[in-house]
């Protein structure tokens, strides 16, 4: 009679099931692809155009130059009014560029437009953010272009409204107001627009 074997073979140690965590990885990576595809879609479909222009506008340098953003308006005619008093406590923080009632108000950069609204000192305004996350700021219109609407994109040239003398120009002769303001606060416009050596701005189109 054998005797009874006193140091028995160990058990095998259980065999590791790794079909489990294989099928969990595979299937965690089927949810990320497709997740990736999913957003990748949506991130080019036309209803993202908006987020995707500030995305684009908000990894880019601000303009060194800038056209003149309204019609048949030279450089060379704007004042250098940029800081200078208005009444006690207020400072200048733009630009006035004089043309009559009605004339264009055009874009100066590429942008999406934030704000239009009719309020305070700016009157009937459009607020454009730009390259390098600037807000433009255009004042004093006489109306806005026709369809113009907040989370519009638009291009250099692209219509924001007329010329006229609404807010706190009423009763000036009929000037837009046009301000920059950057991370640091306002920002001059006038040595980007004398810079401006590009084509004079024409409204997109049909060749
Ligand atoms: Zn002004």
């Amino acid at each position: 009679m054998p005797a009874a074997n006193p140091n028995p073979d160990p058990a095998p140690p259980p065999r590791r099931d790794y079909a489990p965590a294989a099928r969990r990885l595979v299937s965690t990576v089927l949810v990320f692809g497709l997740l990736a595809t999913a957003a990748y879609w949506a991130w080019h479909q036309p209803f993202m155009v908006r987020a995707r222009t500030l995305w684009e506008l908000s990894r880019m340098p601000p303009p060194t130059e800038l056209p003149v953003p309204v019609d048949g308006v030279a450089a060379e005619r704007i004042a250098d009014t940029f800081g200078a008093p208005r009444g006690a406590d207020r400072e200048h923080h733009g630009v006035d560029i004089f043309a009559p009632r009605g004339t264009a108000v055009t874009s100066a950069t590429r942008g999406v437009v934030a704000s239009i609204r009719e309020t305070g000192l700016g009157g009937r305004q459009v607020w454009v953010v730009g390259p390098g996350n600037e807000r433009h700021y255009y004042a004093h219109l006489d109306d806005w272009a026709p369809g113009l609407a907040e989370g519009d994109v638009v291009v250099p040239g692209g219509a924001l409204g007329e010329i006229g003398d609404t807010g706190n120009a009423r009763g000036t002769p009929p000037h837009l107001h046009y301000g920059i303001y950057g991370a640091g606060g306002p920002v001059d416009p006038l040595p980007r627009l004398q810079a401006y050596e590009g084509d004079e701005v024409e409204p997109a189109g049909d060749d």
